[in-house]
């Protein structure tokens, strides 16, 4: 069963020129607003930690209510600048307390009409898991996934990755001196209520890397957000070129959507595979900045029937990731509106998990969770319609060049 409630802050009509918003800046980037608005060099260092602590730790989301900073640089930070955020257009509960919000990110411009994407709540005893969208849609087309039915729209800028992370805090009550909403179900261990994030909501977060980076750095941010880069985790489908630089200048954890032992199969589930083959992939893997056994990789493996979930694939998997600091996590298939596979059965998963476990891998098989509300795994997609072809393509040639 599932409670759909409405949102309490329906999207206002857009204005048509927005203030810019601070929310996902850097240091650099608050820097940097500062200087637009003439205050002095030699202030600006304290200037942006006041900002910072206003924006990041407290959550505030009035200019007049950061109370260190001076009336007059309060009026013209507002009257340049905004602490927008992207507007919450719909919220539904699962029944197991998981939370799916659509978002709306503000208009960018004359031809953006604001894109919409879904973020993830998923509330357990000790923590709290946020999955985070990347971009709006995928320009990547896995077979099993419902995001890769939905063509790229755009890549989220900083503010809009960030700006999932505020949003969820402020839905929940996670912010110095504000509590959760009633029945909410929220971690019960006295700390935050989100805790860890996972980059694996809509899109491939390596092919928006500058976006991902600068949000993750302001997220991981001791003085503000923090939560530590311990504790968060990218998921790619393995944009080999850019995994080593994730590790060099995210440094967060990391996930591969591997799915598949065989290049054959590999090539039709996750189709990045004919430009980045299995091979390349784990090179990549091994050599991943940080790796060690306490920083272990991830490696995803959906379960889907008769594809790719013999006990053979077992073996196999197990062998080919022999000498790499690794966690294997299976996820059982979920399903989504025309989908053409089917979950492997509970035995097999069983089966599977217990012959890894016993090769030493910690094999945890992922707890579907808020499927009664598409909000599991790959089953995120927007309604969001695509820009121009020639848009969509230009997008997409960037994307499968670099
Ligand atoms: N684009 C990135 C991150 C988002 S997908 C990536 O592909 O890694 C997050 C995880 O969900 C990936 O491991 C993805 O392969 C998996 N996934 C996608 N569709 C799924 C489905 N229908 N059932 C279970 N897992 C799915
Ligand atoms: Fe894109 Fe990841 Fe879905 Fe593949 S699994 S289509 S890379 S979101």
């Amino acid at each position: 069963m599932t409670a759909s409630v409405p949102a309490t802050a329906a999207p206002a009509a857009e204005p048509v020129l927005r203030r810019p918003s601070l929310v996902g800046r850097t240091r650099a980037g608050l820097t940097e607003a500062l200087a637009e608005i003439g205050v002095p060099e030699k202030e600006r260092r304290m200037r942006v930690g006041q900002l910072w602590n206003w924006i990041y730790h407290y959550g505030v989301r009035d200019f007049d209510a950061m109370t260190t900073i001076g009336k007059g640089l309060r009026g013209q930070l507002a009257e340049h600048f905004s602490l927008d955020l992207p507007s919450v257009t719909a919220e539904q509960v699962s029944t197991d307390g998981t939370r799916k919000w659509l978002m709306r990110m503000p208009s960018t411009g004359p031809h953006d009409r604001g894109a919409e994407i879904e973020c993830v709540y998923i509330p357990e005893v000790d923590r709290g898991t946020l999955c985070v969208s990347s971009q709006v849609g995928c320009t990547l087309t896995c077979t099993f996934c419902h995001t890769g039915t939905q063509r790229l729209v755009r890549n989220l800028t900083p503010g809009e990755i960030v700006g999932q992370v505020m949003v969820a805090r402020d839905r929940l009550g996670d912010w110095p001196g504000a509590s959760p909403p009633e029945g909410a179900i929220v971690p019960t261990d006295g700390g935050r209520f989100v805790t860890n994030i996972v980059m694996m909501g809509m899109g491939e977060p390596l092919y928006n890397f500058d976006a991902v980076r600068d949000a993750l750095i302001v997220v991981q941010d001791g003085d503000g957000i923090g939560i530590s880069r311990r504790r968060i985790t990218l998921s790619t489908s393995g944009v080999v070129p850019n995994i080593k630089r994730a590790g060099d200048e995210i440094g967060v954890m990391l996930a591969i959507s591997l799915h598949a032992v065989r290049d054959e199969l590999r090539d039709e589930l996750v189709p990045l595979n004919r430009k980045y083959p299995i091979r390349e992939l784990l090179d990549a893997c091994r050599n991943y900045p940080g790796l060690t056994n306490a920083r272990r990789i991830t490696f995803e493996y959906v379960m889907l029937k008769g594809v790719n979930d013999s006990m053979a694939d077992a073996k196999a998997l197990v062998k080919m990731l022999k000498g790499i600091p690794a966690k294997i996590n299976l996820i059982p298939f979920n399903p989504w509106p025309g989908s053409k596979y089917e979950c492997s059965d509970w035995d097999q998963i069983e089966q599977f998990s217990e012959y890894i476990f016993n090769a030493g891998y910690s094999s945890p098989v992922r707890t579907p969770r808020g499927r009664d509300i598409l909000a599991a795994c790959g089953q995120l997609k927007s309604q969001t319609e695509k820009l121009s072809a020639r848009e969509r393509m230009a997008l997409r040639a960037m994307a499968m060049t670099d």
